[in-house]
Parts: C-alpha cells; structure tokens; sequence
C-alpha cells in the first residue's frame, strides 16, 4: 500500500503533467492506486495525492475501479448540485462542495486508448474531484472565503496532527 500526501503538501497544490509514455511503472502502480484508495474507504484517487506528477486517477463507481489517465473535463453541465465532500488528503474534514451534476470526460485507459466518458451524480463529482487534484486544485479551494475561515481550526488540525476531528 502507498501512503497518502496530506495537507498541506506542496505536491497537493502543483500541477500534474501529461503522462506521454505509459511505461510499465506507470501501468504497475494503478492497481497500488487502487488498493491504497480502497484501505483508506475513498471513491477515488489522484497521483499528487500518493506523491506523483503525472495525469492519473482512479476512480470508483459501481462498476468497479477504474484508472484514466489524462483525463480532461470536456463539458460540465450548467445543473449543478451542492454536496457534502471529503478527501483523503484532508482526513476528518468534509464541506459542501457545488459541482456539475453530468461532465463529460475526454481521457486515455491504461492501455492507451483515447476514450469520451460520460458521468452524472456522484460519479460526475468524483472526476471533478480527481481532476481538481490534477490542477493542484482541493475542495477547501472550492469554498468561499468565509467558509474556509470557518474550517481554520480543522485545517491547522490536519497540518499538525494529520487530521481533524472538529465537527463543523
Ligand atoms: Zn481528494
């Protein structure tokens, strides 16, 4: 198992580059991505959280796992839903997060081939999550500025303690 980038890691909030080679450490370690994602009880996972640059994520829907790599946000939907959201890089802490309620996805499977996926509800906010990771983008940069002040004493928890247990 990998273990998992916490706040405030400066590799949380930097860019992640395109994969261009998919070689076959990138290919061995999604399913170390995967089992790590599932020990921690996440529905998805992206690679500046286990502590890598590169396009890649996992995410979790009732199908299974699945790894994209490159993924883009191709169209979001004006319809959008409001939701309560966590982050295994920000353990304890969960805030309402607005998002599109259907994306569509342009990305590469592991094997290389160029793919259009189409996801709504829940499965359409785990890829905005994951690809929010791969911009160096984390939910609480998804909040006002009111809110975040709020939750200041539960992100100065995880920076000293590795997570919080405040309740808002
Ligand atoms: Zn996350």
């Amino acid at each position: 198992m990998l273990s998992i980038v916490k706040y405030p890691s400066h590799i949380l909030s930097t860019p992640s580059s395109r994969v261009q080679k998919i070689t076959k450490e990138i290919q061995d370690l999604l399913p170390l991505m995967a089992e790590t994602m599932e020990k921690h009880d996440g529905v998805g996972l992206a690679a500046p959280q286990i502590g890598r640059t590169e396009q890649v994520i996992i995410v979790n829907t009732e199908e299974g796992n699945h790894a994209f790599l490159n993924p883009k946000l191709i169209s979001l939907s004006k319809k959008t839903e409001i939701e309560e959201e966590g982050c295994l890089s920000l353990p304890g802490l969960f805030v309402l997060v607005k998002r599109s309620f259907r994306v569509k996805v342009s990305c590469q499977t592991p094997e290389g081939s160029p793919i259009i996926i189409e996801a709504e509800g829940l499965a359409a906010r785990i890829f905005q999550h994951e690809i929010d990771h791969l911009n160096g983008k984390l939910i609480i940069n998804r909040i006002s500025p009111l809110k975040r002040l709020k939750i200041r004493k539960q992100l100065k928890d995880i920076k000293e303690k590795g997570f919080t247990e405040i309740k808002k």
